[in-house]
């Protein structure tokens, strides 16, 4: 927090000063954005992002669609007159719905070379990613886009030799390499993976947690929640499977089989580093969220009034500590 000299002892008393709800003060992240969003807006603090100079942070974890990677970054001479990759090839099947990686506007759709159809989206601070071969787009340039929406359906269009998405990241209009964003390091202790990987579904939740960037332990706390490790557990509601999902949220993030417990895990982990993203980093808030639907938390300003999202939450939590997690 260059430039911040506070004393700690008024940054502890600003929840209470300012009334603000879940500050999440002190640990190794320190204190959420939104509690930093909410001081800027005050004047306390100057607006400017805090201990985040790295403009390709914000795409960290994010993967536009879950897939297995068939081409990296760097040189191949696969494709006649290609000598160089600039992006990832992500294999999915054509028609999977392809999430935007940040927040930011879309400033190009259109289908002009090898590319095929394609969208561009601005970040700002000088950074792009593009999203190429699609069969749609559902976006349209000037459109604000926030990270894991589905701007459009990957296809096999242009310079293609098999339905994927080409993902590209631009810093400065030049091409880096997408592998180190979107391998989040991994997180937990030796033991605590050792914990994990001995659960049922152990393996797939690490690797699961392991892509998205978040807590094995606390992803596991939330499979155990969800679904007690059944697979084919479906819920009065109509969730199904390990991670709970439903059909709607299921289909957004391209799980076509929600039973299948690598397909499921995936799709959870991902919407909840969305979540995650969304609220701040605050784990409360996006456990509340994954139970209750993200627009239930914005409008109530907290954990929504609910008892069966308290008792969620708490049961996670509770859970999450029990194997070991740090929250
Ligand atoms: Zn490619």
């Amino acid at each position: 927090m260059a430039g911040l000299t506070i004393p700690p002892e008024i940054i502890a008393s600003m929840p209470v000063r300012f009334g603000i709800r879940s500050p999440q003060l002190g640990g190794s992240t320190g204190a959420s954005s939104q509690f930093w969003a909410l001081l800027a807006q005050r004047g306390v603090v100057p607006a400017a992002p805090p201990a985040n100079s790295d403009p390709l942070a914000m795409l960290r974890g994010a993967w536009p669609v879950s897939g297995t990677v068939t081409s990296t970054y760097g040189p191949r001479s696969l494709l006649p007159g290609e000598t160089f990759h600039s992006g990832i090839d992500i294999a999915v099947p054509e028609g999977t719905p392809v999430c935007a990686t940040g927040d930011g506007t879309v400033r190009f759709v259109g289908n002009t070379d090898g590319y095929g159809l394609r969208i561009e989206v601005d970040h700002g601070n000088g950074v792009t990613t593009l999203y190429g071969h699609l069969s749609a787009a559902d976006v349209r340039p000037g459109q604000r886009v926030q990270r894991g929406q589905v701007i459009g359906k990957s296809g096999n269009t242009g310079l293609s030799t098999g339905p994927h998405l080409h993902y590209e990241i631009r810093q400065n209009g030049r091409a880096v390499d997408p592998g180190p964003l979107l391998r989040a390091a991994p997180k937990g202790s030796a033991q605590g993976i050792e914990r994990i990987s001995a659960l049922p579904y152990g393996r797939a939740i690490l690797q699961a947690a392991q892509r998205y960037g978040l807590d094995p332990a606390l992803l596991a706390a939330m499979v155990k929640v969800e679904s007690g490790f059944d697979p084919r557990a479906v819920s009065p509601a109509g969730a199904k499977g390990l991670l709970q999902l439903m059909d709607t949220t299921a289909a957004a993030l391209g799980v076509r089989d929600p039973f299948d417990p690598t397909q499921n895990l995936d799709g959870g982990a991902r919407y909840f580093s969305q979540l995650l993203q969304r609220f701040g980093g605050d784990v409360s808030l996006a456990l509340a969220a994954y139970n209750a639907g993200p627009g239930a938390v914005e409008q109530a300003g907290g954990v929504p009034p609910y008892p069966e999202t308290h008792r969620y939450v708490s049961a996670v939590l509770a859970t999450w500590r029990a194997l070991g997690g740090t929250g």
